[in-house]
């Protein structure tokens, strides 16, 4: 795994769940081995609803609590939610910029994030939706050069978020990976962890053995440093 241990990995995610798919088991080993793990959830997953009587405000609730209980199997403390419209995220500068704000606020030394080159594909549409490429790109521009170059929105000096390096992303979902995560001591937390999104699992047994099938996660690591 990583080299030294305390190091601290933010986890950007744009709905509830996708990060407990992509890293459900690399999150609960990385808490294991004595690193900090935090969740920045971009979207209120407030459309993930295929069911009639469900309101998109009521859902963005439950969505949040499910993505709680999520980050409580693995051992995360901190899950942040930014709010954005589920469905209609945009890389605009004001995203990119809420996006800065958190990471020098949290100071990760790693930001996981979906890897943008992959999503462009589109033969599996749940992984090429548009607030997965969104965010993806919108995290990239973030992390570089935005993140650790003080000319990138000066008005946050004044809120003393100065800039912040980041080693390291890790591409999650990736097209070609470099890193293989072996997860099989974690599984159990993973599918518990996915377990809790209740709102989206139609056959609970489908995905259990969909993940059991799964024993390793993979990732594309780019050093930033
Ligand atoms: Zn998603």
């Amino acid at each position: 795994m990583y080299n030294t241990n305390m190091k601290r990995f933010l986890v950007i995610s744009p709905h509830p769940d996708d990060l407990d798919f992509a890293c459900g088991g690399t999150m609960a080993k990385l808490i294991q081995e004595g690193n900090k793990v935090e969740q920045l959830i971009v979207s209120d997953g407030s459309k993930g609803s295929h069911a009639i009587g469900i309101d998109g405000k009521r859902l963005k609730t439950i969505r949040q609590k499910e993505q709680r209980a999520a980050a409580k199997v693995l051992g995360v403390k901190n899950v942040y939610f930014l709010g954005e419209i589920d469905g209609e995220v945009e890389n605009t500068k004001k995203l990119r910029k809420k996006l800065v704000e958190m990471i020098r606020t949290i100071k990760p030394d790693v930001v996981m994030s979906f890897d943008p080159g992959a999503l462009h594909r589109f033969d599996f549409p749940p992984r090429s939706h548009r607030d997965h490429r969104q965010v993806a790109e919108a995290v990239f521009d973030a992390v570089y050069p935005a993140v650790g170059n003080r000319s990138f929105f000066p008005e946050l000096l004044k809120k003393k978020l100065f800039p912040h390096t980041v080693e390291e992303v890790w591409f999650f979902a990736p097209e070609k990976p470099n890193k293989l995560v072996d997860i099989k001591k974690f599984m159990d937390k993973k599918i518990k962890a996915l377990l809790s999104h209740k709102s989206q699992i139609k056959d609970p047994n489908a995905l259990i053995s969909r993940i059991q099938k799964m024993p390793r996660e993979t990732f594309r690591v780019v050093k930033l440093t």
